[in-house]
């Protein structure tokens, strides 16, 4: 059984890119909604610490991505476990472009919309986004990526058999032996408080 509530809000995985005028970048998000439809309004919250952020407030606008199931453990490596701020996630590849110039993942996903920001509202940790839609496509019938699904599907199981130690709940990283406070994941940087014990 979920331990909170909140672990059973449904929400989908979203690539959210931008440009910061050097270079495409792409962030892992799950807290994309659509709050109003005449006219259709969607709002991201996305922590402050994030690069993408940065960007997105400086130029305000956001291609989000929809993932669809057939989004693979690369994705979720490559624009979660590691910051645009440090390397370029599209290295090597030419990605192709919506409309307003930004970059797409059309073999990692369902649907795109492209953002315009319209307000910004500061929640402490996060920044929210309200923002009008300027072009919205389906890609394919693929059903979308859930959380629930990339925690069951996509996630690494943690080989445990023998091994005495913690898994991260986010990305799956097994840490073996004793987790000091201050651990964080190598894989997708996030504390030791999402780490549990291996059974
Ligand atoms: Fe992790």
């Amino acid at each position: 059984m979920k331990k909170t509530a909140f672990e059973n809000i449904s929400c989908g995985m979203f690539v959210i890119t931008s440009n910061d005028g050097r270079r495409h970048n792409g962030m892992i998000c799950n807290t994309v909604f659509q709050v109003t439809n005449t006219p259709n309004r969607v709002v991201v919250s996305m922590n402050k610490q994030s690069y993408s952020h940065d960007v997105i407030r400086e130029t305000g606008k956001m291609n989000v991505n929809v993932l669809s199931v057939k989004a693979k453990f690369d994705v979720f490596e490559r624009f979660g476990f590691q910051s645009g701020r440090d390397i370029d996630k599209f290295e090597n590849s030419e990605p192709s472009l919506a409309q307003n110039g930004l970059a797409l993942l059309p073999e990692a996903s369902n649907s795109y919309l492209c953002l315009e920001v319209k307000e910004y509202i500061d929640l402490g940790t996060h920044g929210m986004f309200i923002c009008d839609v300027t072009e919205e496509k389906v890609l394919s019938d693929d059903d979308s990526m859930t959380y629930d699904c990339y925690h069951k599907n996509v996630k690494p199981r943690p080989e445990s058999a023998g091994k005495k130690g913690w898994v991260c709940k986010i990305c799956g990283y097994v840490h073996e032996g004793d987790l000091p406070e201050d651990f964080v994941c190598p894989w997708c940087l996030h504390p030791a408080e999402d780490f549990e014990p291996l059974e």
